[in-house]
């Protein structure tokens, strides 16, 4: 998006306004090796410095994990030293700068990506690719250093940081620890990929989009994310004091808000003429659990399982698996916790699951598809999930559900897998209820003969949007075709209410729009049964569901299926909330933050 000045503008992934420490995260790239040294003892020296500062570095982070209780990421950390002290590897990089005279990041580059090729390679091919990640994390990290670039890093903010980034990827935020983070600033990303989601999970604003903001700003610059009102944020650099004043204003009223939505939480989710939905959380590991009870959230909708394979050093096992979702059921007495079976591929690329090089990974071998082509990954963690099944109201589902036969193949594959439990005597549960996302389009003209074969129906609004109306979600290039209004979304939608009502299944909505308040009476309106979303959400949903009556939210829906524009939709859903949630009707209080900038 366009800049002006010190101001810089993008599309908000995350609401919230915050004032902050920019903090620029740089990831080093890979050097040509094309050149030639004429000093091949002064890049020695440079490549001892700079393993030296690596080593020094990594056990300084070691030891920041172990005050945190990570041991996954110490683990990472360890083996990551004993990589960057290895003498062998050091002798060999040396050589290549003695007898080639290449510089040292080059010689280092051609040491290490000969030895993430032979791990690459070998047999056992999960691990060898965790292995295979962590020699590269290291070659990055000493590249990095001979390159003089600081700032490579997200282990070590200070509090109250704001991350400025080109892109941030599940790898790269694995090991931030997101209470020091005051808000993230990406140049690229969408509103539904990856920094959105953990951007709402830990209630962080966030802006994406940002177009020169890794340029535009430098690190210690102070800065200001207002990504408070509508689609576009703003993000000031370095700002004026009445800029400053003018935000701290709206950051009152939405304190202020936010305040007062608290009353909501854990109340009764249901509109004032008595129609209640579920409101569910999403929730990505153990330790959301408890914060998601916290705000309210009455079940688990979505568990996205694939965030314990990002953060583990060693794919989890079966029992790791079967400890997390057991957390999960025991968390949620007397509730459902769904389990979503592993979505990894499109921009979720795991370092110990080994995927082929895709031209278009969105549109590969992703989420179900790839548990279908690797049943050893898929078997393991149904099992986990049949036996954590027994520990409370357990439910599956799979995500990127195209059509018949892919269900039925996985239903095919979770009943053989619960004999085979039954067979070895495990104690296990074999006749939980299961669920199909819908976020292809193909499924959405075969929603009535999916729901027929399971319990319950998810619409993943952020992959369906996508693949409807064609547009990358963490593309930020192409977000004013990514329509999270289009018409053809909620068209499809009332298909798939229609087909699983129809078929005796439920249906739910688990993308970031099932979160998002001015989509909320329209969800509702259209026959939704659930709506799960990140934790933070929860109390402004049950206050938009405790204020309204579902006359009036069927009469917005029917309406909205009536149009064809997106902006029509958006004006639609913005005059809804105006009319039924401002002034002083009776239980219609909190006013709305966003009405005027003067207060
Ligand atoms: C979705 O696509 O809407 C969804 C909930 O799944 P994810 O965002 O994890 O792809
Ligand atoms: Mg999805």
């Amino acid at each position: 998006m366009k800049t002006t000045g010190n101001e810089l503008r993008g599309i908000v992934a995350s609401p919230g306004i915050a004032t902050g420490r920019a903090f620029v995260y740089v990831k080093p790239r890979i050097p040509h090796a094309d050149n030639r040294t004429e000093d091949p003892a002064r890049e020695i020296r440079r490549l001892k410095a700079a393993v030296a500062e690596s080593v020094g570095d990594l056990q300084r982070l070691t030891r920041r994990m172990q005050e945190r209780g990570e041991d996954a990421f110490v683990h990472i950390l360890r083996a990551q030293q004993t990589i960057a002290e290895d003498e062998s590897v050091f002798d060999e990089v040396a050589t290549l700068v003695r007898e080639d005279w290449l510089p040292a990041e080059a010689a280092v580059g051609r040491v290490f990506e000969q030895y993430t090729e032979m791990f690459n390679q070998l047999r056992d091919r999960d691990y060898n690719k965790a292995r295979s990640a962590d020699v590269m994390d290291v070659y990055k990290r000493i590249v990095g250093k001979l390159l003089g670039l600081t700032d490579t890093e997200l282990i070590g903010l200070d509090s109250g940081t704001i991350v400025v980034a080109e892109d941030l990827l599940p790898s790269d935020t694995a090991m931030m620890d997101f209470s020091r983070v005051a808000a993230l600033v990406t140049e690229r990303g969408g509103v539904t990929g990856h920094v959105a989601i953990i951007a709402n999970t830990y209630g962080i604003p966030a802006a994406v989009g940002v177009a020169g903001v890794t340029t535009h700003a430098s690190s210690g610059d102070r800065m200001v994310v207002d990504a408070s009102c509508g689609e576009e944020a703003l993000v000031l650099v370095n700002p004026d004091a009445e800029s400053e004043r003018h935000v701290a204003v709206r950051r009152r009223r939405l304190e202020h808000h936010a305040r007062d939505l608290q009353q909501y939480r854990g109340m009764d989710p249901i509109t004032r003429d008595g129609h209640r939905i579920i409101l569910s959380a999403n929730v990505g590991s153990t330790a959301e659990l408890e914060p998601a009870r916290v705000q309210g959230a009455g079940s688990v909708g979505l568990y996205r399982t694939e965030f314990l394979f990002l953060k583990a050093p060693v794919l989890p096992d079966e029992d790791a698996q079967y400890e997390a979702y057991r957390a999960a059921a025991e968390a949620f007495p007397g509730s459902f916790v769904i389990v979503r079976t592993l979505d990894v591929g499109g921009d979720k690329r795991i370092p110990g699951i080994s995927m082929e090089q895709e031209d278009n990974p969105f549109l590969g071998n992703r989420a179900l598809r790839l548990c279908l082509a690797r049943p050893d990954l898929f078997r393991t963690q149904l099992r986990a999930i049949l036996r954590a099944a027994v520990h409370g109201d357990v439910r599956i589902m799979f995500p990127m559900v195209g059509g018949v036969p892919e269900l039925e193949e996985a239903l095919d594959v979770l009943a053989r897998t619960g004999a085979e439990l039954q067979a070895e005597g495990i104690e296990c549960r074999v006749d939980l209820p299961v669920g199909a996302m819908i976020e292809v389009p193909a499924a959405v003209w075969v929603a009535g003969e999916l729901a027929r074969r399971v319990s319950f129906l998810s619409i993943g609004t952020n992959d369906l949007t996508q693949y409807l109306t064609a547009t990358d979600r963490i593309n930020s290039a192409v977000w004013e075709y990514h329509r999270i209004f289009d018409p053809s979304l909620f068209r499809a939608m009332e298909m798939v209410v229609a087909g699983a009502h129809a078929n005796g299944a439920w249906v739910g909505v688990c993308g970031e729009l099932g979160g998002n308040p001015l989509a909320i009476p329209l969800l509702i309106g259209l026959g939704v049964d659930e709506l799960s979303m990140s934790p933070r959400a929860i109390a402004e949903a049950t206050w938009l569901l405790r204020t309204g009556t579902y006359r009036e939210m069927q009469a917005l829906a029917e309406e909205v299926l009536k149009q064809d524009d997106h902006r029509a939709i958006r004006s639609l859903l913005e005059q809804f909330l105006e009319k039924h949630y401002t002034g002083s009707g009776e239980g219609r209080d909190p006013q709305r933050p966003c009405e005027s900038d003067d207060a």
